[in-house]
């Protein structure tokens, strides 16, 4: 059986309250508004992925999976050189798809699991997970089937998550409209979408949120080892940190 490892986030609180990071062998989940820090949080795991075990790393390379457009290879250099990495080398080591509607996802998925068989990845980046799905099965009776084809998707995601020993990272949004999140959602008024399906797919699921000023805040909402802790980041030029 092959060792699962534990990627960090950039911030030392926030790993702490995860046992160390994000758990590889197993699907991990962020979800929260716009500009809490998901992409900047996907684009900082890029990195760390590279970096040694010591250090929090996994020593491997990346697929990034952007579903909207927001990877920036720029952002990737900059925070190469907080963890003194050579910038060019770590945007070269990223295996960058661009997905333009939720059939093509899902075919770069499956592109990506024949990749990932010359052996080395160790991070798999989804963001955002359900965007397109949204976009593409908007109408009313497509529920069922939107779902239907998201489960499909996921499940080849666990299955990879598991077969290469890759940590899955994927964002999501929340439901923007704010009666139902009343309605339905945890104390936080904040609502994953995607669902059952997805709900079940994410092992770990951590909101994300504003708080004081620049601060934002992480809260683990389920988890199968990590109590309901919040922690406390910042977004800076190195990515996150504390
Ligand atoms: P989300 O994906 O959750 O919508 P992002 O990850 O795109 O949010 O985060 C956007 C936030 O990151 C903005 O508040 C922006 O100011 C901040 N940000 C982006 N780049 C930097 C940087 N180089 N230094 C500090 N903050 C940054
Ligand atoms: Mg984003």
């Amino acid at each position: 059986r092959k060792a699962c490892f534990r990627l960090s986030t950039g911030s030392k609180s926030w790993d702490a309250i995860l046992n160390g990071g994000f758990q590889s062998m197993s699907i991990n989940e962020v979800f929260g508004e716009f500009r809490c820090g998901k992409t900047q949080l996907a684009h900082t795991l890029c990195v760390v992925a590279q970096l040694p075990k010591e250090q929090g790393g996994g020593e491997g390379k990346v697929a990034y999976l952007d579903a909207e457009g927001t990877f920036r290879p720029e952002r990737i250099q900059q925070i190469a050189e907080r963890f003194g990495l050579d910038p060019d080398k770590t945007v070269e080591n990223i295996t960058y798809v661009r997905a333009v509607n939720s059939e093509l996802q899902d075919e770069h998925v499956s592109e990506l699991n024949e990749n990932f068989a010359s052996g080395g990845y160790r991070l798999l980046v989804v963001d955002s997970i359900c965007a397109l799905f949204r976009v593409d099965f908007c109408g009313r009776g497509e529920l069922a089937d939107r779902q239907n084809k998201l489960g499909t998707h996921l499940r080849k995601l666990c299955h990879m998550a598991e077969e290469f020993n890759l940590v899955v990272f994927m964002t999501n949004q929340v439901q923007s409209d704010p009666g139902a999140s009343a309605l339905f959602a945890g104390a936080d008024g904040r609502k994953p979408i995607g669902g059952h399906v997805l709900a079940h797919a994410s092992t770990t699921r951590i909101l994300l949120r504003k708080g004081r000023g620049e601060e934002r805040v992480a809260k683990i909402q389920d988890s199968p080892d990590c109590p309901e802790k919040e922690a406390t980041y910042i977004i800076t030029n190195g990515g996150i940190n504390d």
